[in-house]
């Protein structure tokens, strides 16, 4: 049964419960002060009847008169079952107004059928002397008194119907309205299966706060994530392709080449060497990716003094700028990490290479090194084109490169891989990487790692979380 029914039904039948139950109750309490309302008017009859006790009972008439309105009916019985008096607008008396009543020896109200009409009675024994009781009986009609009460069962009966249905139809309105987003994401997700298309989405209803929207809000972002993710792997296995397919072009030219000039040419083997190290490097960093997801990339822990691989980056980074940059190296303080000096190492070149392919020749490069309470801080800041703000969430995420560095990835020879690989290594060291970046201005990015507690940490390898 669909979730809609299923709550309406579940809303009603608890409406209905509560309704019957307050309908009883209602229901029981008017009987209940009903009759205990008759019963004071017969107790005050019964008192009246009393007082006129002796002057009933000298009466030689049996139809006696006492100053009583005329719905009440009383007789008097002796002990022995012998009718004494009786009340005048009563016919024959052929037997007691409530006969069960004539042996108690206290006083009892009880409700009874006279002739198919319902009566209240109250029966009292009184002590005329200590050997002689007779029975006082007062009754007075329940049909007034049944009336209301069928009259009230009516008026509740159709109340309840009414409730009810409005209960249900406004349940069942309400749950659709709540329901329709979690109608439309599975719409939307069936939509997605049979066509492929993550580019669709739910609206969302602004003037809600609730669960659904949250939810919708969840499952669009969830949508957005998972449709980044399948861009980017799309783009990723087109630039491998690509990537791939140029050096092996260019391989198999040259050695085409030799084998039509039937010598080995230094040119050409140069080239093929070329591209066998960017092939190599391409399936290296694919190897190191698929062994940090599956957690299987194994980090050798040990003392580092990151002010001595500070300085051995900077030395590389030279190289690498050819002199194009003024790469400097500011105030640097002695720290010690306890990490794998090589991925350590890997990680800085890795920004300090970064620093020098997205920043024009001429412009400078800072590295410094800096302790702040119990972390230490490494800082690779440029003066280049840096990263646009909507870009800066996605720049640790596997094979996202900024549609420029996408261009130029033949000359740069990235893939997208450093920045993640980077971030794991440095969360599997207890760290964490931060970026500041400005367009136009440069970037900064900054390796906060836990200075080293002297003991070698055996810190289990996670698997990485981003993605
Ligand atoms: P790539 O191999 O493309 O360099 P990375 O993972 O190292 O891959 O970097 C991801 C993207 O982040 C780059 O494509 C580039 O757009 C951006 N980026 C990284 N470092 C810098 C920087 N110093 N200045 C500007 N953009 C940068």
């Amino acid at each position: 049964m669909p979730l809609r029914n299923q709550l309406t039904w579940l809303y009603t039948g608890l409406l209905s419960s509560v309704i019957l139950l307050l309908a009883i109750v209602i229901y029981g309490t008017y009987s209940f002060m009903m009759t205990r309302s008759l019963d004071r008017r017969l107790q005050w009859a019964a008192q009246r009847i009393l007082d006129e006790f002796p002057a009933v009972l000298s009466s030689s008439d049996t139809d006696t008169t006492v100053n009583l309105p005329n719905s009440y009916h009383f007789q008097i019985w002796s002990r022995d079952g012998q009718l004494i008096t009786y009340s005048e607008n009563m016919d024959e008396v052929s037997e007691a107004l409530d006969p069960s009543a004539l042996l108690e020896t206290k006083q009892v109200n009880r409700s009874v059928k006279i002739e198919y009409e319902p009566y209240r009675i109250l029966s009292s024994p009184i002590a005329l002397n200590e050997q002689n009781t007779v029975i006082l009986q007062v009754g007075l009609t329940m049909q007034t008194l049944q009336e209301s009460q069928r009259f009230l069962v009516l008026a509740l009966v159709i109340s309840a119907l009414i409730l009810v249905l409005l209960s249900w139809y406004i349940s069942w309105n309400r749950l659709g309205k709540f329901l329709e987003p979690l109608k439309q994401m599975s719409e939307i997700a069936d939509t997605i299966t049979n066509t492929n298309d993550l580019s669709r989405r739910i609206p969302l209803n602004s003037k809600r706060n609730d669960e659904t929207t949250h939810l919708v809000l969840i499952f669009n972002n969830t949508l957005a994530r998972l449709e980044r993710l399948f861009n980017s792997q799309r783009r990723f296995l087109a630039d491998v392709t690509h990537e791939l397919r140029t050096p092996l072009t260019v391989i198999k030219g040259n050695v085409g080449l030799m084998r039509m000039m039937k010598k080995y040419d230094d040119e050409s083997l140069t080239s093929i060497e070329i591209e066998v190290d960017r092939l190599t490097r391409l399936v290296g960093d694919l190897l190191l990716m698929t062994q940090a997801e599956t957690g299987k990339l194994p980090l050798f822990f040990e003392i580092v003094e990151v002010d001595g691989l500070l300085f051995d980056v900077f030395e590389q980074m030279k190289v690498l700028s050819k002199g194009q940059h003024d790469i400097r190296i500011g105030s640097i303080e002695p720290a010690i990490v306890t990490g794998d000096r090589d991925r350590l190492k890997q990680v800085l070149l890795n920004l300090g290479s970064n620093a020098i392919k997205y920043s024009p020749a001429g412009t400078k490069i800072f590295l410094s090194l800096s302790l702040k309470d119990k972390w230490v801080l490494v800082n690779v800041s440029d003066e280049g084109r840096g990263i646009p703000k909507e870009e800066l969430k996605f720049i640790f995420e596997r094979f996202y490169r900024g549609d420029k560095s996408r261009s130029r990835s033949r000359e740069s020879g990235g893939y997208g891989l450093g920045l993640p690989i980077a971030y794991w290594i440095i969360h599997n060291h207890g760290g964490r990487i931060e970026v500041e970046s400005e367009v136009g201005k440069g970037t900064t990015f900054t390796v906060w790692l836990p200075i080293s507690q002297t003991d070698v940490p055996t810190r289990p390898l996670r698997p990485m979380k981003k993605e």
